[in-house]
């Protein structure tokens, strides 16, 4: 099967369905969550860094993270498309890649991923990152804009500075940045962690917390407040539109074990939460907790993005477990990607064919009709995401 000029099933042919094949080769996809790419020129050691995902350390002299799953599916799936054979080397592939300007090269591989909207998160990024505006016209399609909750609040304090009127002063720019995005995103997983007291705090709680975050760190902005993280979340929800969460895999900085899913049930079980789609992002490990979540809560959906690219060749296996317990109307397609576009077009190409794989086994046991999982697979891929964003 092939998608616009290469082969995107590629080895797979004989042995998935070709109805359930050909749909997902050529269904158009919502990316939920992600980031631009880059527009400038990278050294060869900031491109080995932007494909490792947990470590900001300088890359050992011993390895490069072109032995990884995500270095072979670069020089797999990325290497044809510039002229090479499958699994060119590292350095061909390097060589290959710096012959071509940063927009020839977005050029050649975003627009392939065959995604028909982008959804930007705009937060803190690595320097040299494009809009979601020059996204969306070097691959000839649609974005929208995310605003990060602890951005807000942090420019809000710099601002304002004042523990008396910080909650109607958020409260404020909230209301003024809200008709420019689709969605709000936090990430306390980063900051505070999910185990903490989920409450919506009274306004004195929140003018205490104030006060002490700026005594403790006079000038630095940095929000780790519990409770400001608290009163954050509540006053998005209060909106209705889709708050996604970091939660799981992501660099080292956060405590991974407390970014588990299940932490978030004391949130969850509030009435003050229940208008608001709760996106819970990428999720790995913790995807089966996730995929609990969205079956015990109408509101709460996931995704399985950004684990994918790192994964790899792996992909199959995660996707199958991210269709165990969760309701087909509850998930999401995204790559997550940041900086080299290959991370954007690799998440969807992996994503595709671990989906035909997943369902394409199921309908040949004969256990779910072909109509079934092309109908499934459409859900995810971009109808939950248009539904759930309003676009
Ligand atoms: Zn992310």
């Amino acid at each position: 099967m092939s998608f616009g000029d290469f082969d995107l099933l590629a080895g797979l042919e004989e042995k998935v369905p070709a109805r359930l094949a050909a749909a997902v080769a050529l269904m158009p996809l919502v990316d939920h969550h992600v980031h631009g790419c880059f527009t400038r020129t990278l050294t060869r050691a900031e491109f080995e860094q932007a494909i490792n995902e947990a470590s900001p350390d300088p890359i050992p002299e011993f390895m490069t993270p072109f032995d990884s799953q995500l270095g072979f599916a670069i020089r797999r799936w990325c290497a044809p498309l510039l002229g090479l054979e499958p699994h060119a080397g590292a350095d061909d592939y390097w060589a290959a890649r710096s012959a071509l300007q940063p927009e020839e090269l977005n050029g050649l591989l975003l627009g392939r991923a065959g995604v028909e909207h982008w959804i930007v998160d705009t937060g803190v990024s690595p320097s040299g990152i494009c809009t979601p505006e020059i996204m969306a016209e070097l691959s000839g399609t649609g974005s929208s804009e995310i605003l990060r909750l602890e951005l807000l609040a942090e420019t809000v304090a710099q601002e304002k500075d004042s523990p008396a009127s910080f909650a109607s002063d958020f409260r404020d720019a909230l209301a003024g940045a809200v008709p420019a995005v689709v969605g709000l995103k936090t990430i306390a997983a980063y900051r505070c962690g999910f185990d903490i007291d989920w409450a919506d705090p009274s306004a004195r709680k929140v003018e205490q917390a104030f006060a002490a975050w700026r005594t403790a760190s006079p000038g630095a902005s940095r929000l780790q407040d519990p409770v400001i993280t608290s009163f954050i979340v509540h006053a998005a929800a209060a909106y209705g539109l889709p708050i996604q969460f970091h939660v799981g895999f992501g660099d080292r900085d956060m405590d991974l074990h407390r970014s588990n899913p299940v932490l978030l049930l004391g949130l969850l079980r509030q009435a003050g939460m229940q208008n608001a789609p709760v996106m819970l992002l990428h999720c790995y490990p913790y995807h089966r907790e996730a995929g609990y979540l969205s079956q015990a809560f109408n509101n709460v959906y996931f995704d399985v993005g950004l684990s994918l690219n790192y994964v790899g060749a792996r992909s199959p296996e995660i996707v199958g477990e991210s269709f165990e317990l969760a309701p087909f109307a509850k998930q999401l397609y995204s790559s997550d990607a940041v900086g080299p576009p290959e991370l954007h077009l690799l998440g969807s190409i992996l994503w595709r064919r671990a989906l035909v794989q997943v369902l394409g086994s199921w309908v040949q046991r004969g256990e779910w009709s072909e109509s079934d999982a092309i109908r499934v697979a459409e859900m995810t891929a971009y109808g939950n995401a248009r539904r759930v964003y309003g676009i």
